[in-house]
């Protein structure tokens, strides 16, 4: 079966070709490791995480590389304001290096609560500072770079092709920032050295040809990509965010380097949204796994709310909505559960090849999961051909679906003083909650109060 992936660099659906087959070079976009990622975030890895699992079903071996961005990713895109690792840093009274450990232990976490495979390799970007002062000296040799008070810049006008995967767009928001570097030839110009402020000691700083300081953003991606897939490699993932600034600048950077071409296809995908619009760390948290979890859901709950929608459509959350998700996968899980142990058959031949169809054209993960829906509940077909069904589709899906009831995140012992806990509030015995809650926080588990009702998230 010939997959079709839709590549953001032609804007159109195309025939999936690797360069090497059956290999396939994958390169994701990782976490920013300051502070908690959010469901927004991890709709992204899910994303790619199906991806990568559709490629294995067709055959395909992915080499999957994720980069953990722990310096140089500034608040601002246009190259201004302060390092986010450094303003983790001064939030919770930790170095950066320890923030960067926590974060990273987190989302690594959180990834296999999930369920997202891991990568091949995971590299940080301060641990391959020589890769990326090689690759900017490259860039320097060839006339692309420019020095300001502040860093090296990246010299746009001197790519052609700059902007290509925007399709003109590119920057847009960078440029329509009042630009605080009056240095900058144009606003689309990036930074791919910073050098340490003259008045502040930067936690994270190195020594460099052009003097102290950090890499960009943008550098680190194009440099570890290319160091462990080569300098042109097949698919590069990440949110739509990405498109105008960070991708394309990738770009800039990576073929400006090399003279080849970087990336075949670009997939990108669409946003988790609330009603104030795409979930976000600044624009009033986003939602995390803790308090998911804390609200009784799984995470894969979650994982099968992410696939009731395309990758390339946005996805809304509310409670309510993952309520739904949650009661549809519990539903499925029951169909399925009650087929084990029939007798082996193979699958409907309809179904299998409509299930394995959707996921090869662009990922169809919906229609996917509607094939599965409507084969279980066909009673007319024989419960060991379902069976085999379910199991197909657990290879991509992962939703726990032929498996025990997950057990509580909490263990049984905190499970029960945290229901203690509840009971006494809801009677207002609270000379009882309090010892509960003093209780519980011994243990780790810190307790609080919503419109809901009692929560709790680890201490
Ligand atoms: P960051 O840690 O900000 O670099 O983001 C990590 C990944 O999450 C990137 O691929 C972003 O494009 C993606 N992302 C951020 N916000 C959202 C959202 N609301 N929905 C889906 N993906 C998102
Ligand atoms: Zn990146």
């Amino acid at each position: 079966m010939t997959l079709q992936f839709f590549n953001t660099l032609s804007r159109r659906k195309e025939a999936f070709r690797p360069i090497a087959p059956p290999k396939v070079g994958l390169y994701t976009c990782g976490p920013t490791v300051y502070g908690r990622q959010h469901l927004g975030n991890y709709r992204t890895y899910i994303f790619e995480d199906l991806l990568k699992r559709v490629l294995v079903l067709n055959g395909f071996e992915a080499r999957h590389v994720m980069n953990i961005t722990d310096v140089g990713h500034l608040t601002s895109q246009a190259d201004e304001g302060e390092d986010k690792m450094e303003v983790g840093s001064r939030r919770e009274g930790k170095s950066a290096w320890d923030i960067a450990r926590l974060y990273t232990d987190a989302f690594l976490a959180d990834c296999r609560a999930l369920r997202i495979l891991p990568p091949d390799i995971l590299c940080r970007a301060t641990e391959h500072l020589p890769e990326q002062v090689a690759l900017i000296e490259r860039l320097d040799r060839k006339g692309f770079l420019y020095r300001t008070s502040d860093g090296l810049y990246y010299d746009t006008s001197r790519f052609k092709d700059y902007g290509k995967l925007a399709g003109g767009r590119a920057a847009a928001p960078a440029r329509a920032r009042v630009e605080s570097n009056p240095e900058k030839k144009s606003p689309s110009d990036f930074a791919v050295w910073k050098f340490s402020p003259k008045d502040v000691k930067r936690q994270m700083e190195w020594p460099s040809p052009w003097g102290i300081g950090f890499p960009g953003w943008h550098i680190e991606c194009s440099a570890m990509s290319m160091k462990y897939l080569g300098e042109s490699f097949d698919i590069h993932c990440g949110g739509v965010d990405h498109i105008p600034i960070h991708h394309t600048n990738e770009i800039a950077q990576s073929e400006g380097a090399t003279g080849k071409p970087f990336v075949r296809y670009w997939l990108h995908g669409e946003f988790l949204i609330t009603d104030a619009g795409k979930m976000a760390k600044s624009a009033g948290g986003g939602v995390n796994m803790e308090e998911l979890e804390a609200r009784g859901f799984s995470p894969l709950d979650f994982r099968y709310h992410v696939f009731t929608a395309h990758y390339r459509r946005q996805l809304e959350f509310t409670w309510e909505s993952l309520e739904s998700s949650k009661t549809a996968r519990r539903r499925l899980r029951e169909m399925a559960r009650a087929l084990r142990g029939a007798p082996d058959k193979p699958a409907c031949a309809d179904y299998d090849t409509a299930f394995k169809a959707h996921l090869a054209d662009d990922l169809n993960a919906p229609e996917a999961l509607a094939s599965l829906w409507e084969c279980l509940r066909r009673e007319d077909l024989p419960p060991g051909s379902r069976l085999t069904m379910a199991e197909l589709a657990e290879k991509v899906f992962d939703l726990g679906l032929l498996e025990e009831e997950q057990s509580s995140p909490l263990s049984p012992e905190l499970q029960r003083l945290f229901e203690d806990y509840r009971t006494a509030r809801v009677k207002k015995n609270f000379a009882t909650s309090d010892r509960l809650r003093q209780d519980l926080l011994d243990k780790g588990i810190r307790v609080f109060e919503t419109r809901d009702g009692s929560k709790w998230e680890r201490a």
